[in-house]
């Protein structure tokens, strides 16, 4: 046997400190049983290489850990190598290409993005801002205005990744385009260790402007088919939110909130981009309204970390959805009108109008996004939060198309989250790059991932 040694530590199981490095960083404390062979927290990229090596040569399979974030814990898997890169903080900036790298467990927005402002430049990561950018890019990514600007993996232009062979390879559009094109979409179903994202970036917007309505629940009906009916129509540089949560700052009761944030240049353009807003019918009996105001990333990021606390149970579902208001806005009138505690929110995020996707794995969007989110203490609750969501989700299956990774948990329900030519090449590329399924790809039970909607 080679022997191997690391610039950071490999724990096997039984080992002491198993426990706690099987599940550090963990965002979702409703945390698994399953046991891994070991945990390699990785020092260098060198020290993925040997992993991958050792891994292949000791019959383990190997799991990555990037941020931690992956709502169904993909990185704890069993019998497996997890290779935890959150040593790697690699960050840096090209002027001269406007190229900015980053190691996979950066957090977009506590990190990245701090640092990119500080040199006018922004990329759109993640919402939240701890989230890691590995798993997040290769999912697609669903940052800052995904609406307008793209999916984060339309920013990449190239990685280095660590193949099945134990290989350090650069991949972009030219050079092992296959991966390249994988790595965009493919999410937990990768067969490789992605050690540096090389990122496109902007111009960082001079001006940001929110307007937020906020109304009770029994205006649900008319606020959400208006905007259906609208959403469309409004300039791309506009974030679309339409938010259900409890608020005690505005109403014991859960409310509706719906935003739109323009990241644009002047107060004017936010003005202008922001105007269809106050066609909203229901305006007038708004509890709170604030009209293209200036704000923030850095209060908008303090929003997102407020209600997405650490140290909880979560169980998290979405959908990608299609039809017209009169058959969605009541099809999610459950998962929008029944919170199930005051922590729960569900939101709808508009991607409309649909632009055209670049040729990557990522492949199935719609112009609504939805997902639910339910997040408690007490693990006595878990069947119950379990339950609710469930059934607020089915209400949704005549207008659901698939979901997306990011807030998926195939073992748990399966949906289709890529086009059939996507998930048909996926496969192949697979086969060839990862023949003897070295990686543990998709955590989705015992049927493996189907890709289909779990009702055809
Ligand atoms: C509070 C919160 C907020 C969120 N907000 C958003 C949001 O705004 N937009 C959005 O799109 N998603 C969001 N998500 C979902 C999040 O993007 C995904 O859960 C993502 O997988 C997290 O990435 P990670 O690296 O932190 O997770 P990890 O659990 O570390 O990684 C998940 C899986 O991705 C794969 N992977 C990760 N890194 C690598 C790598 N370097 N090489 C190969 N494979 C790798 C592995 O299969 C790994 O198990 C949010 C999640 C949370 C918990």
């Amino acid at each position: 046997m080679t022997s191997y040694s690391f610039d950071g530590e490999l724990i096997l199981r039984g080992e002491p400190g198993f426990d706690d490095a099987r599940v550090e960083r963990i965002f979702n404390r409703r945390l698994p049983d399953r046991t891994p062979a070991a945990v390699l927290r990785v020092g260098s990229e060198q020290d993925v290489v040997a992993g991958v090596r050792l891994a292949r040569e000791r019959g383990w399979r190997v799991a990555v850990r990037s941020g931690g974030h992956s709502w169904a814990h993909w990185s704890v898997r069993e019998d497996a190598l997890v290779l935890d890169l959150g040593a790697l903080r690699e960050l840096g900036y090209d002027e001269t290409t406007g190229i900015a790298t980053a190691s996979p467990a950066v957090q977009g927005g506590a990190e990245l993005a701090p640092f990119l402002a500080a040199r006018g430049r922004m990329f759109p990561g993640g919402h939240c801002p701890t989230v890691g950018i590995g798993g997040f890019l290769l999912q697609g990514g669903q940052g800052w205005n995904a609406r307008g600007w793209g999916w984060a993996a339309e920013w990449v232009e190239a990685i280095d990744v660590v193949t099945a062979d134990g290989e350090l390879v650069h991949a972009d559009a030219e050079h092992h385009d296959d991966l390249f094109w994988a790595a965009r979409g493919s999410g937990p179903g990768f067969f490789g260790v992605v050690t540096r994202f090389h990122l496109r970036t902007r111009p960082h917007p001079r001006h940001l402007a929110h307007t937020v309505q906020v109304f009770a629940l029994d205006e649900y009906d008319e606020v959400m088919t208006w905007l259906q009916q609208i959403h469309g129509t409004v300039a791309d540089t506009v974030e679309i939110v339409a938010v259900t949560k409890t608020d005690p700052t505005i109403s014991p009761d859960p409310i509706l909130i719906v935003t739109g944030l323009a990241l644009v240049d002047d107060a004017e353009e936010a003005d202008r981009a922001l105007a269809p807003y106050r066609t909203n019918p229901a305006l007038g009996r708004a509890l709170l309204h604030v009209d293209a105001e200036p704000t923030t990333f850095d209060k908008e990021r303090a929003t997102q970390l407020e209600d997405n606390p650490e140290g909880h149970r979560w169980v998290v579902d979405n959908a990608w959805l299609a039809g017209t208001p009169d058959e969605v806005v009541p099809a999610a009138r459950r998962v929008y009108t029944t919170l199930p505690n005051d922590a729960a929110f569900t939101i709808w995020f508009s991607m409309a109008p649909l632009r055209e996707l670049p040729d990557m794995a990522f492949s199935v969007q719609s112009e609504i996004y939805l997902a639910s989110y339910v997040l408690w203490t007490d693990p006595a609750e878990d069947a119950q939060h379990r339950a609710w969501l469930d059934r607020a989700m089915a209400d949704l299956e005549p207008v659901t198309v698939g979901q997306y990774l990011g807030d998926g948990d195939l073992a748990h329900r399966q949906l289709r989250f890529l086009s059939d030519d996507a998930w048909e090449r996926l496969a192949k590329i697979r086969a060839e790059r990862d023949p003897d399924a070295l990686f543990v790809g998709y955590l989705a039970g015992p049927t493996g991932a189907t890709n289909a909607n779990h009702w055809h």
